[in-house]
């Protein structure tokens, strides 16, 4: 695989995230904050995850903006010294250092349209999955005229840490999140040709994707295999590493957009294994578009031999 510098920086910080990611889920997520159902120890590794990602960026990209979750006003606030402290010492950094990285993800591409080469980040995404100590993932992609064209999947507990690297026109490997290795296991989607024989993966939060009408999608295409219910963008690290043929993220709420953090690196991720990857209606998904990707609704994921069948029979139940 080409290693080039930007991929070369995206895998080392994607890594120091997620070994933040996974000190702060050993020492915060307990019996307790489980059963209390606290947040907080979620909230500390959102924002230690992003100061670790964007200050690495800065360092090598100073001139490349960043197009992350989460902002550090909130942390800036006095209620909350000792939250902002607690980030800064898991980040690493000072907690000046700690803010002003976490604020360089405040890119919207939507306000300043001459700029055509970005990353996205989402410090964790599945963050109640990471609550339940079960999957999340750290998910880096650069963003170049409008097209992903590298994705960085950081899974600190799928498969015991797993790290997913796709690059345009190079396919997805498969390396462990530990160490320092560049260049791993190549990706492929599964072979599955009869939709009756899939398997698909959904969201375990029904918030996040309508679990109904996929029983009703699952049930029209013959689909008799339970659901692969995972949090985070590990669905697309499943569907890459062959062990699901289809991923859907059927809407829940009128008007909800989906972020272009959530898919950016997942989606590539895919196609790069040979997968397709569009909305539920079958258009192609517009990452340049701002921090939202519009006008794309829900997304569908699979391993391209039956894409269109699974979007037919979702445009018939969806109406
Ligand atoms: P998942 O792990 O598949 O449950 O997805 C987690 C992501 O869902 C989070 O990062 C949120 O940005 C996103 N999310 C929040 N609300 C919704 C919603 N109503 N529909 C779809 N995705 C959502
Ligand atoms: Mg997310």
């Amino acid at each position: 695989m080409p290693q080039s510098d930007e991929l070369r920086v995206a895998v080392s910080a994607v890594r120091a995230a997620s070994r933040v990611c996974v000190k702060v889920q050993r020492a915060l997520v307990t019996a307790e904050t489980l059963e209390k159902r606290d947040k907080s120890p979620v909230t500390v590794a959102d924002y230690a995850s992003q100061a670790v990602v964007c200050a690495v960026l800065g360092e090598a990209f100073a001139e490349l903006p960043v197009v992350g979750e989460e902002a550090a006003a909130e942390l800036r606030e006095d209620a909350n010294a000792a939250l902002r402290a607690s980030v800064a010492q898991h980040a690493g950094l000072s907690e000046g250092d700690a803010l002003s990285a976490i604020d360089r993800g405040g890119f919207d591409p939507a306000q300043d349209r001459n700029v055509k080469r970005y990353w996205a980040l989402d410090p964790i995404d599945g963050t109640k999955g990471f609550l339940r100590g079960e999957q999340y993932a750290v998910a880096l992609a650069l963003i170049e005229e409008g097209q992903v064209t590298l994705g960085v999947l950081g899974c600190p507990n799928l498969d015991g840490g797993r790290l997913m690297v796709a690059q345009h026109g190079q396919g997805t490997r498969v390396l462990p999140v530990e160490g320092d290795a560049l260049d791993g296991e190549v990706c492929r989607v599964t072979d599955t040709t009869e939709s009756a024989d899939a398997c698909f993966c959904e969201s375990v939060e029904s918030g996040h994707s309508d679990h109904d009408a996929s029983s009703r999608i699952a049930a029209d295409l013959g689909i008799t295999k339970p659901p692969y219910r995972i949090d985070s963008q590990c669905k697309y690290a499943a569907l890459a590493l062959g062990r699901a043929d289809v991923y859907l993220r059927l809407p829940t709420k009128p008007g909800y957009r989906e972020k272009v953090w959530d898919h950016a690196a997942g989606a590539l991720v895919v196609q790069e294994a040979g997968g397709a990857v569009t909305d539920v209606r079958g258009n192609a998904l517009h990452f340049g578009a701002g921090r939202t990707l519009q006008p794309d609704a829900g997304v569908v994921a699979s391993n391209g031999k039956f894409h269109g069948q699974v979007i037919g029979v979702v445009d018939t139940v969806l109406g």
